[in-house]
């Protein structure tokens, strides 16, 4: 049977109480996102695999992954509509990321009952007394709705031609007289929803790797600019040549950060021929890198900066440098070096300034 899987993930994750967002908690190396499409494909052999992204992110996830990655919209519906303008299999599997640990018994059942229905759901009975608007139902009525969810491709593209939204695929098939079957579900397909859900059983801990990445930039000097090197402002009769404040110090950590993340170079995400980053701060790169960092599961461990100059003499400078760069990436171990380059070189012939920083990082510890 011709089925391709959509895994949705560009979730805003506001419920989940966690600086990391939860479809960036890490099992063992990989985050959530990845672990449940690769979890998923060991369970059938999907046609393929569409990922929706959160826009700041789906370079990152087209940097970890060979998954299809598309940009999502802002509601969960927007984005499955974009998902599936990619697809063109009969049949197509919706899930959420947060589903992390739906079972392969799961996968077996929906599609043997496919052929029969529009829309094949999972659902968990309630064991609850339920009381609706003050009156007791009558609990065996009541279905709750899990997914992933089997759809017939073309009715479901049809059903979510509406500006009306639906929490679930079956809820828009059924809209359109579609026939929907409800297959028993499973009580470790429970989403991860609030801080503390992500202790489900199909999920590994995180590693407790150390992550190292380098950097390395080196910028000219050039009249009438201000020179800034980790955020502070330095005593100088030139500044640095570039398209942004030139703070060389500081470029040269955003790389080594995402160097250790495996995020790539600071000019995929700052490009120097894009206008809004003119003159641009680099504190601001920084910060921005820091919580990229952050929201996708990361933490600071240590970061060693050495500052390459024949002049201005930097020594002065030092713990202000520190305290900038701590300040700026939440992280006490900062350590600043500034050395010359021996009167060597366009460095030593007091024409530019080159810094090499070293970053390690770690995956965060949820408590
Ligand atoms: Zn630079």
């Amino acid at each position: 049977m011709d089925i391709s899987l959509v895994i949705l993930s560009a979730g805003n994750s506001t419920r989940f109480k966690s600086v990391t967002k939860k479809q960036w908690i890490r099992v063992k190396n990989d985050p959530l996102w990845k672990f449940v499409a690769d979890r998923l494909n060991n369970f059938y052999n999907f046609k393929e695999t569409i990922i929706t992204a959160n826009k700041n992110e789906t370079k990152l996830y087209k940097l970890l992954s060979d998954y299809k990655i598309v940009e999502g919209g802002t509601s969960r519906q927007e984005s499955l509509k974009k998902a599936l303008e990619n697809i063109n299999t009969k049949y197509v599997l919706v899930t959420d990321v947060a589903r992390a640990c739906v079972t392969k018994k799961m996968i077996k059942k929906f599609i043997k009952e496919a052929k029969n229905f529009d829309c094949v759901v999972p659902y968990l009975p309630v064991v609850d007394t339920v009381i609706y608007k003050n009156h007791t139902i009558d609990r065996n009525e009541v279905k709750l709705i899990q997914t992933p969810q089997l759809s017939k491709t073309k009715i479901l593209k049809k059903a979510l031609k509406t500006n009306q939204q639906f929490t679930d695929d079956s809820s828009a098939i059924k809209n359109i007289g579609g026939k929907i079957g409800y297959v028993l579900g499973d009580e470790k397909a429970k989403k991860i929803t609030f801080k503390g859900d992500e202790k489900l059983k199909c999920l590994k801990p995180a590693s407790k790797l150390i992550f190292t990445g380098n950097g390395y930039d080196i910028h000219q000097f050039t009249q009438n600019k201000k020179m800034v090197l980790c955020g502070v402002e330095i005593e100088s009769n030139f500044g640095f040549l570039a398209h942004s404040d030139g703070d060389v110090a500081i470029h040269s950590i955003i790389d080594a950060l995402l160097g250790a993340a495996g995020y790539g170079d600071i000019g995929e995400f700052f490009p120097d021929n894009d206008p809004s980053f003119k003159n641009a701060d680099s504190k601001k790169l920084l910060k921005y890198v820091v919580n990229l960092l952050e929201t996708t599961g990361y933490e600071i461990v240590n970061i060693d900066v050495t500052i390459i100059a024949q002049t201005p003499k930097l020594s002065p400078y030092k713990k202000e440098m520190k305290k900038s760069i701590q300040n700026l990436t939440k992280c006490k171990n900062i350590n600043i070096k500034a050395t010359t380059n021996e009167k060597l070189d366009s460095i030593g012939e007091k024409k530019a300034i080159a810094v090499i920083s070293n970053a390690n990082i770690k995956f965060k510890e949820e408590k």
